[in-house]
């Protein structure tokens, strides 16, 4: 308990300051662009202790186009680009690596764009052929890539990039020490990915790929009170050495009744907080707790495994028969094997062949296979995601039971020990 406390007190006294009655409450701008509207929460000052995230938005793209609802300032390396009172939509596009901001003359790459009042500054993209706008806290940074597109990345501290992620992982209704838990563990997650991730110029993608984050629009008082409520606090683990080592905190919609080994599901070793076995019948609520047969025909199977960047399988021939070779001692698939025409047989890791199959068709690897000709049929599925670590759809349930957050992640991570980390 005393790793939310004090941070907790002071949270019961200043939510009522500083989350305002649904505006910034700053002066107007002289014009606002359409669609951009102004921010719900204002978020608390975050100083230098508070690590910056880099976020990739969507997909890099030939064009974008950006707003901000007050005074703004464009830069690059070499300084200031251009300013103003308020930017309505203004396209951005790349030519011979240089940036086109509007009609201003080309820059070199990559620039920034601020709001000078951490109004938000919005960007319209295409996002799987879908157009969207959002907002966002921080700057945006639009790079020019390698392959002449540009990407839009959104800079900005950990706590403010947290506020827009827990509100998009958990539904609306869901009870705040439910958010705090996964608050911390999306703050761990995230500490882990950017710690990692240094071949890229970015750190963690905004879309389940690493977690769903959907910007300053989709925040919500819960969503920030779960921030302030766990400012900073990560999960951690003894090493060998003895010594605090973050936790990767894997977390999954629904289980389906028992957690997963992080070993079976990705490989390699997993720390005891990870390693599975977990009861969680409490998941039961989920819409994904069980479901429906699925039916995948053989030729797409083959078709999924041969665009696999596995070289083994690029030898596959036609699938003659698909079976669960290997479970876990819970019952999930753990390895399947994949006999072709010609008797060749492939043995693949269960969450592998998930993924190449499409995680939202196949939505975990609990399920019995029976074959039907030129097709197979998942039957008896349960659970939903990889199920490894804390389960979402659990931890409601023990929010709504009186568990508090901490409670909830030694359930799920058993010998997690939470500590602040700034
Ligand atoms: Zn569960």
């Amino acid at each position: 308990m005393a790793i939310f406390g004090s941070r907790g007190i002071l949270l019961a006294a200043g939510l009522a300051m500083v989350v305002a009655s649904g505006c910034a409450c700053e002066a107007p701008p002289a014009r606002v662009p359409r669609g951009v509207r102004p921010l719900a929460v204002v978020a608390p000052k975050m100083g230098p202790e508070v690590p910056r995230i880099r976020v990739k938005l969507g997909e890099d793209a030939a064009s974008f186009a950006a707003a901000v609802a007050g005074p703004w300032r464009l830069t690059n390396d070499a300084g200031q680009v251009a300013s103003g009172d308020a930017l309505d939509w203004t396209e951005v596009t790349v030519q011979d690596g240089k940036v086109l901001f509007g009609s201003a003359a080309p820059v070199a790459g990559p620039v920034e764009l601020r709001s000078d009042r951490d109004a938000g500054v919005w960007i319209r993209q295409t996002v799987n052929g879908t157009a969207r706008e959002r907002g966002y806290r921080g700057l945006l940074r639009l790079a020019p890539t390698s392959t002449g597109l540009l990407r839009a990345i959104n800079v900005l501290p950990m706590e403010a990039y947290l506020a827009g992620v827990v509100a998009n992982e958990l539904l609306k209704s869901w009870h705040v020490e439910a958010y705090k838990a996964q608050a911390v563990a999306a703050r761990t997650f995230a500490i882990i990915q950017r710690n990692q991730k240094t071949r890229y110029d970015f750190d963690v993608y905004d879309s389940v790929l690493d977690q769903v984050y959907g910007g300053c629009g989709t925040e919500t008082r819960k969503s920030w009170e779960a921030v302030q409520g766990t400012w900073g606090v990560v999960a951690t683990y003894r090493g060998p050495s003895g010594n605090p080592v973050l936790l990767k905190t894997y977390y999954s919609s629904t289980c389906g009744g028992e957690t997963a080994s992080a070993a079976s599901m990705f490989g390699g070793q997993a720390p005891a907080p990870l390693a599975g076995g977990v009861q969680c019948t409490y998941c039961g609520k989920s819409p994904r707790y069980t479901w429906p047969p699925v039916t995948l025909s053989k030729q797409e199977i083959g078709d999924a495994l041969r665009r696999s960047t596995v070289k083994d399988l690029a030898r596959l021939g036609r699938v003659r028969t698909v079976e669960v070779a290997e479970r876990t001692s819970g019952g999930r698939a753990d390895q399947i094997r994949i006999t072709d025409a010609a008797g060749q047989a492939f043995i693949l890791r269960a969450g592998y062949w998930r993924t190449l199959m499409g995680p939202s068709r196949v939505l975990s690897t609990w399920f019995d296979i029976g074959d039907a000709a030129d097709r197979i049929i998942l039957k008896n599925g349960r659970g939903c995601g990889h199920g490894v670590g804390l389960c979402q759809w659990g931890t409601e349930y023990w929010a709504e039971h009186g568990k508090t957050a901490e409670e909830i992640l030694r359930y799920y991570y058993p010998g997690v020990e939470l500590v602040k980390a700034y």
